[in-house]
């Protein structure tokens, strides 16, 4: 037994903890490593794989993407007027003179404005929410640039709100807590048509079902019970 025990198992038990504790041969290539696994998907093993082909790039190489990837960080701004990203105070798009400006579309996050624009088929411009009410995640009204949006009806900038959220419960949830907040002023509230199945996230329909979509918008009362 002790001997089963002393050849057999104990080996693979050691082999097993060495496997889950990597040593690394350098504290840089440790701290590396770990950093690059931070980012969504990357685990340990793509991470070492990730920092051992960085080291084969040219010194230059990598200054290059690492000033790129920290430039991007520390300059990007927000689109003062729709949250959007943007390397000035105003988005290309809230700048654009071609814009319809009376018609904002309602958007979940700056990935849902990326989609609408390949669609090529919506002339006004965003209001990007940061997301949408889920007391689950502990996201609540006054996390989202929601006062903002109601700022810009109240000041009759506004002809039509178009939503354009996921149609998700969450969704729904945020679509009807602001229908609520702007049905006292005298705007046009309209949502995309349902051709995005229930449960859809925006970013992950087509181009054309989205274009369409956009085109077929209903009044929002009408998809209320
Ligand atoms: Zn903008």
């Amino acid at each position: 037994m002790h001997f089963l025990f002393y050849s057999k198992i104990l080996p693979i038990f050691a082999f097993k903890i060495l496997k889950m504790y990597q040593q690394y041969p350098s504290l840089l290539l440790e701290n590396a490593v770990n950093e690059l696994s931070r980012l969504p998907g990357i685990g340990k093993k793509s991470a070492l794989r990730l920092a051992l082909y960085l080291l084969r790039q040219d010194v230059a190489d990598v200054a290059r993407f690492t000033d790129t990837i920290s430039a991007f960080r520390n300059e990007i701004k927000y689109c003062k007027c729709c949250f959007n990203i943007s390397d000035r105070d105003l988005c290309s798009i809230c700048a654009g003179d071609k814009r319809n400006r009376r018609i904002i579309c309602v958007v979940e996050t700056i990935r849902d404005v990326m989609a609408i624009e390949n669609t090529g088929q919506f002339q006004g411009i965003y209001h990007v929410l940061g997301g949408v009410i889920s007391p689950m995640d502990g996201v609540s009204p006054d996390d989202l640039n929601i006062n903002e949006l109601e700022k810009k009806v109240a000041d009759g900038e506004a002809d039509e709100i178009v939503f354009a959220l996921s149609a998700t419960l969450e969704g729904d949830t945020t679509n009807y807590f602001i229908f609520k907040k702007l049905s006292q002023f005298p705007v046009k509230i309209t949502t995309i048509s349902r051709g995005i199945a229930v449960g859809d996230e925006l970013q992950y329909t087509d181009e054309i079902t989205l274009g369409r979509s956009l085109l077929n918008r209903i009044p929002f009362e009408k998809t209320l019970k």
